[in-house]
């Protein structure tokens, strides 16, 4: 069973660069608009056609140490980052889920946040797809614990509009400059997949990084007001997949520790 889960381990590895390196193709063709399953990957600069032996996940890039195997310009550290990312996320999942549906939606939705987060991150825009492919994982979800008669099916339903109804009204009480439409968007598909609990959890902590990490990064660098959401809502999605029943069951103990000292057993 020990040798059975290394094995597992390496395949979920293994498959998760793989899919890594699908996400980078989405990444860099979305925005443009590129078909991104006919046309072959090139060199952004001498435009050389990769061969099979270029495109291995991780070890191309390694290997040709971030250059272009015919001009030797420099190919971006992006690449092998999400591939190795988008790896140990996988393979973090099935450690944590073992052999299960579960296992299978979140692998699903964190190649999906992740791909999105770096969109965002560029052009301050979720592509809907991304937000529709959340939503059909979502939509299994429902339907799996729906099937099996878990009682516990009302919570995704309730997890679908939790955030993202309260986030809509601030979309149209700012006229968009509150927040985006495919944050909105984003948090409703990912409430439908992870229930009402664990994706207020996972709003609370992506606002809570963004608010941090882009006060620091504007004073550091200078950075725009334009803050991107989508890397930090999915920074909180994850922390919340992982984790968040841990923190969820530890505030609820800190909130019962401070009442029963407040009434005073
Ligand atoms: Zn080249």
């Amino acid at each position: 069973m020990f040798y059975f889960r290394i094995y597992m381990g390496i395949l979920f590895f293994l498959f998760g660069i793989t899919v890594g390196s699908f996400l980078n193709v989405l990444i860099y063709r979305i925005p443009k608009k590129e078909d991104f399953v006919k046309t072959r990957s090139h060199c952004m600069s001498c435009g050389y056609q990769l061969e099979w032996y270029d495109l291995v996940p991780l070890f191309s890039w390694l290997t040709l140490r971030g250059k272009c195997r015919k001009c030797r310009s420099k190919i971006s550290a992006q690449y092998p980052l999400v591939e190795a990312l988008n790896g140990i996320l996988w393979l973090v999942t099935y450690l944590l889920f073992d052999q299960s549906i579960t296992t299978l939606l979140y692998c699903a939705l964190i190649s999906s946040l992740i791909a999105l987060s770096v969109i965002d991150f560029r052009t301050y825009e979720i592509p809907v797809g991304f937000n529709v492919f959340i939503l059909v994982l979502g939509t299994i979800r429902l339907v799996y614990e729906f099937i099996l008669d878990h009682n516990s099916w009302p919570e995704y339903v309730i997890g679908l509009v939790s955030v993202s109804v309260p986030l809509l009204l601030i979309y149209y009480a700012t006229k968009g400059r509150g927040i985006g439409g495919g944050d909105v968007k984003l948090m409703g598909a990912a409430g439908l997949l992870l229930g009402w609990k664990l994706v207020i959890l996972a709003f609370f902590l992506g606002c809570l990084l963004g608010s941090v990490i882009h006060v620091a990064r504007m004073k550091i660098s200078g950075e725009s007001h334009v803050l991107a959401m989508g890397p930090y809502l999915s920074a909180g999605l994850i922390i919340a997949i992982y984790a968040g029943e841990q923190i969820i069951s530890a505030y609820l103990g800190y909130l019962n520790s401070l009442t029963a000292s407040y009434i005073g057993f």
